[in-house]
């Protein structure tokens, strides 16, 4: 019997927010999926349209780890096709050649990875070169102290490693992650995260690469004054700075803000969000400090949510793949919107943002 040629799947790269991330999770489903794609309109709204490196760099690392064939991308491209072949783990390295963000390439590659070779437990390594430290991107921090820990709650287990530091315009950082092949139990119960409890820690971080240390003092100082001063308990605030090894210049500072999860009765988890911000040269460290602090004022006072914007839209693709779950967002972003649609595109899942309070800013997350 002939294999019938699954249908090659077109997608308008402009649809929602129409940004590099349908670029992105198109080609994770593609490969999980084995469905065959077309990419046109490729960020059509953005000032500079078409690939940019960064997304260069996920089409041709997906085309590497699935043995794709793929017609149509270059740098600044519109259009491409991508068909891809069996995903295969193994010890992968990627060179951006830019200050492009590592998070966003490591992202397209892993739910690929992590479903790879399942059967033989087949671990894979990817080495990612480029920007550890990026705005409009998740950092290698938030990676590692958001995403992560979300990604284990769902059974996928993911090591990262910060082994230098990048930022715009130089980059030269790189990344290196762990990928545990991830295998579903059919006792698992589905992701619950929709209660918040009590607030039990924030933890102040600052870092500078090739930068004055004092920087960092002076952000943590603000931070944590201006969070003192809104009655958050100082006793559950602590703080901490490193110096980033690496080439090139840059400051960040984040808070992790960890809640209890009060969802399964005398079974407490935690869950953490964490708020970056990396440093301008217009801006003081104390003016900085002063908005990180803004950002978990915003998220402890303003909502009863457990999940933030961010990690809203990057959970949505893990939780259909992990079996589905349930969580509480502060807010549905337009990228939010745009991956559910696209999700539903390529996989059998329905899911729904039904805003539930809007003066609680709470939306209730169903896949
Ligand atoms: P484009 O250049 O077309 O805007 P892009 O490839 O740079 O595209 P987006 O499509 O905008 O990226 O996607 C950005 C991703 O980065 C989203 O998943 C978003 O949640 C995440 N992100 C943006 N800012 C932050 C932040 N401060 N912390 C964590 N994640 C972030």
């Amino acid at each position: 019997m002939t294999k019938t040629k699954p249908k090659t799947l077109k997608i308008d790269g402009s649809t929602g927010e129409g940004g590099g991330q349908i670029i992105r999770t198109a080609l994770s489903l593609s490969m999980l999926t084995g469905t065959p794609m077309e990419i046109t309109n490729i960020r059509a709204g953005r000032a500079k349209s078409g690939l940019m490196r960064q997304h260069l760099m996920c089409v041709q690392a997906s085309q590497q780890i699935s043995n794709a064939t793929v017609t149509g991308a270059v740098l600044g491209s519109a259009s491409f096709r991508f068909t891809p072949n069996t995903i295969q783990s193994g010890n992968y390295t990627f060179d951006i050649g830019s200050a492009g963000s590592t998070s966003l390439v490591l992202q397209t590659l892993l739910p690929a990875l992590l479903f790879a070779n399942t059967e033989q437990s087949i671990y894979s390594t990817v080495t990612i070169k480029g920007g550890t430290h990026n705005t409009l991107a998740p950092t290698t921090d938030f990676l590692q102290q958001a995403f992560v820990p979300a990604l284990a709650k769902l059974g996928m287990h993911v090591g990262i490693e910060c082994v230098q530091a990048g930022f715009a315009p130089i980059g030269g950082g790189m990344i290196k992650a762990t990928i545990t092949p991830f295998m579903r139990r059919a006792n698992t119960p589905p992701l619950q995260l929709t209660k918040r409890g009590e607030l039990i820690g924030i933890e102040l971080a600052a870092n500078t690469l090739n930068l004055e240390y004092d920087i960092c003092k002076r952000e943590l100082a603000s931070a944590k004054a201006s969070l003192v001063e809104s009655g958050i308990d100082e006793t559950l605030i602590t703080t901490h700075s490193h110096k980033l090894q690496g080439i090139g210049e840059g400051n960040s500072c984040y808070a992790q803000v960890t809640h209890e999860v009060s969802d399964i009765q005398n079974h407490k988890e935690h869950h953490s969000e964490v708020f970056t911000l990396l440093g301008e040269k217009r801006s003081s460290a104390e003016k900085i400090g002063n908005r990180l602090s803004g950002l978990v004022k915003r998220y402890v006072f303003n909502t009863d949510s457990l999940v933030d914007e961010y990690l809203t839209d990057q959970l949505l693709l893990p939780v259909a793949l992990a079996g589905g779950g349930e969580f509480t967002a502060r807010v549905v972003s337009k990228h939010a919107e745009t991956q559910a649609w696209l999700i539903q595109q390529f996989l059998p899942v329905e899911i729904k943002l039904t805003v539930i309070d809007e003066q609680k800013n709470l939306v209730q997350v169903v896949c």
